[in-house]
């Protein structure tokens, strides 16, 4: 499973290393840095005319997003949301405020799409074992069981406090479908505080870029065929913004020929029916991952609708019968391939 995660990885750092190299501006440095965070292969270049410039940004990008995964991996013991399920119908538990922002924004995004994006799906998925050597179909009388503990909003937060509480005891958070887009928006805010004018990040298929190329054509964004792993499906040009895919073929297992992959509707406990990719234009990647894990949820016309509603919310919807659906938004400025 974890091959599947880097091969993919690196097809997406070819991808956007084709895009790259096609700019060339006298004096612009093209600075790279890659390393396996939060699971995934993540990516930062930066173009700048100051090679040291450049490396600090860089350098301090990377820290950042270090720190904030000890904060919010559940599988770390020490991490903040690991303190959280371990304190569950017991007591609030004082965290950082950068897991209080997460927190305070992963209950937005549940409110907003109606419960589609619900980080206390933890339960299940554990059942389900995504990504472990346990993975299996849970049965059905599991699967109830475990959907009694989800409930977004009985995640308590409290402010003033700086805390947050699990009401009941044995739920659990799960930050899986937010913090890649959450920690990918922390390390642009350092590149631009550094003075960065020129970047993208990509943290396994959550992108960010920064203004243009160096040579001030928007990025080319390649997205993903959902079904054959070396090929693009579509391709974008964006300029200072975030494109975040969420589909089912990032972690999967076959069982009886079904694919059951990891996206799970909170309603059902089972993995989403009815799309194989969402990918989401937003302002910022923390916006396009929570309502790409979201709109997988909700399925094609539900999606649409919530796309459609918000200001400056973009998306490409592939079905899992291999039809391209584009936002209106995006019509015109989105070249499909197949
Ligand atoms: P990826 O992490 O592969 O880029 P996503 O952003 O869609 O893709 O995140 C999927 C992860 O989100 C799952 O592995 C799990 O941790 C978590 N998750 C699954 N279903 C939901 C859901 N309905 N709401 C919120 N988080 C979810
Ligand atoms: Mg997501």
């Amino acid at each position: 499973m974890k091959k599947n995660v880097i091969l993919y990885g690196l097809a997406v750092l070819l991808l956007l290393g084709l895009t790259v190299r096609t700019a060339r501006v006298p004096g612009e440095k093209k600075l790279a840095r890659t390393e396996f965070l939060m699971d995934t292969i993540v990516n930062i270049v930066v173009f700048s005319r100051d090679r040291q410039v450049g490396e600090e940004a860089l350098r301090l990008a990377f820290n950042e997003m270090e720190r904030l995964e000890a904060l919010l991996d559940r599988h770390l013991d020490t991490s903040d949301v690991a303190k959280i399920n371990r304190a569950a119908g017991e007591a609030p538990v004082a965290v950082a405020g950068e897991t209080l922002d997460v927190v305070r924004k992963s209950l937005q995004a549940g409110a907003q799409t109606g419960g589609a994006f619900d980080i206390t799906v933890a339960p299940v998925l554990s059942l389900w074992g995504f990504g472990t050597d346990g993975e299996k179909v849970p049965s059905a009388e599991e699967l109830a069981k475990a959907l009694r503990l989800v409930d977004f909003q009985k995640v308590m937060v409290n402010e003033t406090a700086g805390t947050v509480f699990l009401e009941t005891k044995g739920s659990e958070i799960d930050l899986g479908g937010i913090a890649k887009g959450y920690i990918v928006d922390r390390a642009a805010e350092i590149l631009l505080a550094q003075g960065v004018t020129s970047a993208y990040l990509d943290a396994g298929g959550d992108i960010r870029v920064i203004g243009t190329k160096p040579d001030g054509s928007p990025w080319r964004i390649g997205v993903r065929h959902p079904r054959n792993r070396r090929d693009v499906i579509a391709v974008i040009e964006l300029t200072d913004c975030a494109i975040v895919t969420s589909g089912d073929y990032e972690r999967f297992f076959v069982a009886g020929d079904v694919r059951y992959h990891h996206i799970i509707d909170p309603s059902t406990g089972y993995p989403a029916k009815g799309l194989a990719s969402v990918t989401v234009v937003a302002p910022d990647a923390f916006t396009a991952d929570a309502l790409s894990t979201a709109g997988f949820v909700l399925g094609l016309e539900a999606a649409m609708d919530l796309i459609e509603s918000m200001e400056d919310i973009e998306a490409i919807i592939v079905s899992e019968d291999g039809k391209v659906h584009v936002s209106s938004g995006l019509e015109g400025k989105v070249t499909i391939l197949s």
